[in-house]
């Protein structure tokens, strides 16, 4: 998988939906992981936190509406977007489904293309990058479709590993990413690589950010690791 391929969790328990979920999702371009149980996603979740997760609500022990609400009452896993699949279509439900803190909830049987919509919109807010959406950050650019960036107008020349480490950065403008959670991000958790090659690609990015001069974007946090702006 490409390391910046945005990452779903599915869970549910019926073997068949489960794989076309899974296919489907794979077919997008999504690296997929499968739980069948609640107790299996949340230790999931906790192990290789996803970028979204589809959960059926009707699972054997842990119930989706369980892991729901263990996913949004911990900090570190809040923001991660919530879709509920359930075969139940009373309001009571819904309401109870949005109570839980699930971003959206979809009705059993439902169609697959709509869930792959529902999926991407949910991204568009969290991972716009990852879907290909157009960021911008002051007179910065970044076209993550055809993979061009431009400053002020014109076109800069950056190698891949710097594209992706500029399209994490413009994703949350101002968030500190330490060196290990850039590694993760933009080289993948699979590949060992030294923290000091960050600060090499860092490095380079500053230099392609103002190949037109302009100022230098990128923040370095004593201690902490980067930012932009
Ligand atoms: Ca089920």
């Amino acid at each position: 998988m490409s390391p910046d391929q945005p990452t779903v969790l599915v869970v549910e328990d019926e073997p068949a939906q489960r794989e076309v979920l899974a296919y489907n999702l794979e077919a997008e371009g999504f690296a997929v992981s499968r739980a069948e149980t609640g107790d299996e996603a949340l230790l999931l979740v906790r192990e290789d936190t996803p970028d979204i997760i589809v959960l059926d609500w009707m699972l054997p022990g842990v119930s989706g509406i369980e892991v729901c609400r263990q996913v949004k009452s911990r900090a570190e896993t809040r923001g991660i977007p919530v879709i509920m699949l359930s075969a139940r279509s009373e309001e009571v439900d819904r309401v109870r489904g949005l109570e839980t803190g699930a971003d959206d909830y979809v009705i059993k049987p439902y169609s697959v293309i709509e869930l792959m919509a529902r999926v991407r919109s949910q991204l568009r807010r969290t991972r716009p990058g990852a879907v290909g959406e157009r960021l911008e950050y002051e007179d910065i650019i970044l076209d993550a479709e055809t993979h061009r960036v431009t400053r002020d107008g014109r076109a800069l020349k950056l190698g891949p590993t710097e594209f992706r480490l500029l399209s994490t950065f413009m994703e949350k403008p101002g968030r500190v990413w330490s060196r290990e959670q850039l590694l993760d991000r933009v080289w993948g958790r699979d590949i060992y690589v030294d923290t000091r090659t960050v600060d090499v690609h860092i490095g380079r990015l500053r230099k392609a950010l103002c190949q037109y001069d302009g100022s230098d974007p990128v923040r370095t946090v004593r201690g902490a690791g980067y930012a932009l702006g």
